[in-house]
């Protein structure tokens, strides 16, 4: 499966958070490193959207829509930062 940036989910993300947030900043909960939300790999045909750190592959985000609403495990994530 090939993964996609995070630029792709920009409407998503907006949706979500009711901000721009590819130029936001998040901090993995693994390894530690901090990456530009427009750099991190998405994949958009897992169960839900899948967002992996660039660095160590950790799951940082998932987007799951369930009866009309978006479901959002964050718990890979250590910190985000607009
Ligand atoms: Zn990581």
């Amino acid at each position: 499966m090939d993964a996609l940036d995070g630029n792709a989910i920009a409407g998503l993300l907006h949706n979500v958070f009711s901000s721009e947030m590819t130029t936001a900043t998040g901090t993995c909960a693994t390894c530690g490193s901090a990456s530009v939300v427009g750099e991190l790999m998405v994949y958009l045909q897992a169960p839900g959207t899948v967002v992996r750190c660039p660095v160590c592959g950790n799951i940082m985000m998932v987007f799951v829509r369930r009866k009309g609403m978006t479901c959002v495990d964050l718990t890979g994530l250590a910190h985000m930062a607009a």
